[in-house]
């Protein structure tokens, strides 16, 4: 169901793996840095906050305010959704792309010519 594969070996990942990693991905098949895509971690972090504030909200109006801690299971309950609904809509709307390698750009910037003022020092 899920359709987490590596775009560069099309090896699937395990959901779990995405989600609990989503930040320090790699591909472990070819070993490819990997990254959800912004969209997708968009999606969950919305779906996640709608799922919270329903929660919220049903459980606001289902405790009432009779009594002094009324307003701190609301707030659990939100928090508990949230952490719920965001890495499920993560792990089925996940979209995984090569993430850029910042070497590249360094091993560019080291490779300039070498044609200093010290080597012509001879004539
Ligand atoms: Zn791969």
């Amino acid at each position: 169901m899920a359709v987490l594969t590596c775009p560069y070996s099309l090896t699937k990942i395990p959901a779990v793996t995405v989600v609990t990693r989503s930040y320090d991905l790699v591909c472990p098949s070819c070993g490819k840095p990997l990254e959800i895509s912004r969209i997708s971690r968009n999606i969950a972090a919305i779906f996640g906050l709608i799922a919270g504030a329903a929660v919220w909200f049903v459980a606001t109006d289902a405790s009432g305010s009779h009594h002094a801690l009324g307003w701190v299971f609301p707030v659990v309950y939100a928090i508990l959704a949230y952490g719920i609904v965001a890495p499920v809509v993560l792990m089925l709307t996940a979209d995984l792309s090569l993430k850029s390698e910042p070497h590249a750009a360094e091993i560019h910037a080291h490779a300039e010519p070498a044609s200093g003022g010290h080597t012509s020092g001879h004539h």
